[in-house]
């Protein structure tokens, strides 16, 4: 059973094999079994689950049911889930309990699927590891001594050790593709717009954009039929029609247009990546596609950039936090800033404080010029780089990570060695396009992610190219292999 897809359960309840509430139950009873080895959830909410799985079987039961109706996932830690602890991985939440839901989550709620629980995250989804959060790492069920990635890393680790079977993630700068890299599972960050933000803690507003995280494409597509679309709760959600995304997963990729960035196979690209990758684009040619090769001329920019925009960003976002109105405040303030200085000292972690200083430095007077500024002109020449690129192919891939998931602790000395695991992932958003990450190899039992990219909006067009691989191979099917499926001692079907 834990092995199965989401439309592959969606089928299972279908035909009554099992109803949600059996299915809700396999996988509580299987989080608290094995998610000790790796730390993905921060909640689990059993107790709400079980609610939500017995109205999803009435309303089967009385034939209301839509496609998601009963299906388990869970929300990163990052959306607000009203009445549930929603602690953005952090200290200084740890005592908050949202008093709304996210629209994400609310359009999850209307669909009729059933949250297991929230999942672990880097603080504040600063990260490429998840080792910034304040409720311990979390660990890759690939290799337990690797990083998953960061941001998404719980729920990343989670779909992969098959203790959900999805999630949601956001990615501001990679943090949904690269934990999906890293993991082996299948995962797609929208075009900036396209999910509400409304109810998802803000890093760096100008940039963060939720979706899915999944086993496969098709299922990636169910879960964005959901999330996607216009709210008018949140400022800058894009009025752009909704298509169904699993309508097109089907069409043959006869004559699809593949760019290869010249900079994407660089020196640095871990020569396994480089061939995974390589056998990739292979594939797509069997399957009809033409490649050329393309300039992304601003791509080793994109890392001082974006490393300056996000925590200029964050350092505003987080002023909110200042043990006044909700959140960690410290004991026994003797003043107004006694109070301010110490609930923030001890509630944010050392990344997000490193983070808040750099932004606050970059947005001072004198320097703002000479590195804000300067860094949004070079965001546009990044976007320039794709528009130009994506004139003359339909999508182009490349590798998600330089390197495949790394030993927990080996880059936390070093800041700049974590930010540089960003490097293929940060332009897309600082462009505001979306892009994917599916498996595509494995290296020393590692997973390997292809990057595709499209144009603004180009979702259905991205998934379509993922699912037309997945049929073609079968990388998306492997599982860790200490990771048990299900399928063979236990007897579950
Ligand atoms: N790794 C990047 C960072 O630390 C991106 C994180 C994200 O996408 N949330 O900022």
């Amino acid at each position: 059973m834990f092995d199965k897809t989401l439309a592959e359960l969606a089928k299972g309840l279908d035909a009554g094999d099992y109803s949600s509430v059996e299915l809700t139950q396999a996988y509580l009873t299987r989080i608290n079994a094995e998610d000790s080895r790796y730390n993905s959830f921060i909640s689990v909410t059993a107790e709400q689950a079980l609610i939500q799985a017995k109205a999803a079987d009435t309303r089967r039961a009385t034939g209301g049911a839509g496609p998601f109706t009963g299906l388990p996932i869970a929300h990163k830690d990052i959306f607000c889930t009203e009445g549930v602890r929603t602690s953005c991985g952090s200290k200084m939440l740890d005592n908050f309990i949202a008093p709304y839901n996210a629209t994400v989550v609310e359009k999850f709620n209307a669909a009729g699927a059933v949250c297991l629980g929230k999942t672990n995250m880097d603080e504040f989804a600063m990260g490429s590891s998840n080792e910034n959060s304040f409720y311990g790492p979390v660990r890759n069920p690939w290799n337990t001594d690797c990083v998953p990635g960061g941001s998404s890393g719980g729920s990343a680790a989670a779909v992969a050790a098959r203790l959900t079977p999805a999630a949601t993630g956001t990615d501001t700068g990679g943090s949904i593709r690269q934990p999906a890299a890293l993991c082996g599972i299948t995962g797609i960050k929208p075009t900036y717009g396209r999910v509400s933000r409304f109810g998802m803690i803000a890093f760096a507003s100008s940039l963060d954009q939720g979706g899915p995280m999944a086993r496969s494409a098709e299922d990636a597509a169910m879960m964005l039929n959901v999330m996607a679309g216009f709210d008018p709760k949140d400022s800058t959600s894009l009025e752009h029609a909704v298509p169904d995304y699993c309508a097109d997963l089907s069409q043959p990729l006869q004559g699809l247009k593949i760019g290869l960035p010249k900079e994407y196979f660089c020196a640095d690209l871990n020569p396994a990546i480089a061939a995974s990758v390589q056998a990739a684009i292979k594939e797509y040619e069997a399957l009809g596609a033409t490649t050329q090769e393309i300039s992304l001329p601003n791509t080793a920019l994109a890392v001082p950039a974006y490393y300056i925009i996000a925590p200029s960003e964050a350092s505003s976002n987080l002023s909110r936090f200042d043990g006044v109105r909700y959140g960690h405040r410290c004991a026994d303030p003797v003043d107004l800033e006694d109070m301010y200085k110490r609930s923030r000292g001890e509630g944010f972690g050392s990344e997000v404080k490193r983070r808040i200083m750099v932004g606050t430095y970059a947005l001072s007077e004198g320097f703002y010029d000479a590195y804000y500024k300067k860094a949004q002109q070079i965001r546009r020449l990044i976007r320039q780089d794709f528009i130009d690129a994506l004139k003359q192919v339909d999508v182009i891939m490349g590798p998600t990570t330089p390197h495949p998931a790394f030993k927990i602790g080996e880059k936390t000395s070093n800041p700049i060695d974590m930010y540089m695991e960003d490097i293929f992932t940060l332009s897309l958003n600082l462009a505001g396009l979306p892009g994917m990450s599916i498996p595509c190899g494995t290296t020393e039992g590692l997973p390997i992610g292809l990057q595709i990219i499209g144009n603004y909006f180009a979702e259905a067009k991205l998934l379509n190219v993922a699912h037309q691989f997945q049929q073609a191979t079968d990388w998306h099917l492997q599982a860790p292999a200490n990771v048990c499926t299900g399928n063979n001692s236990q007897g579950e079907s």
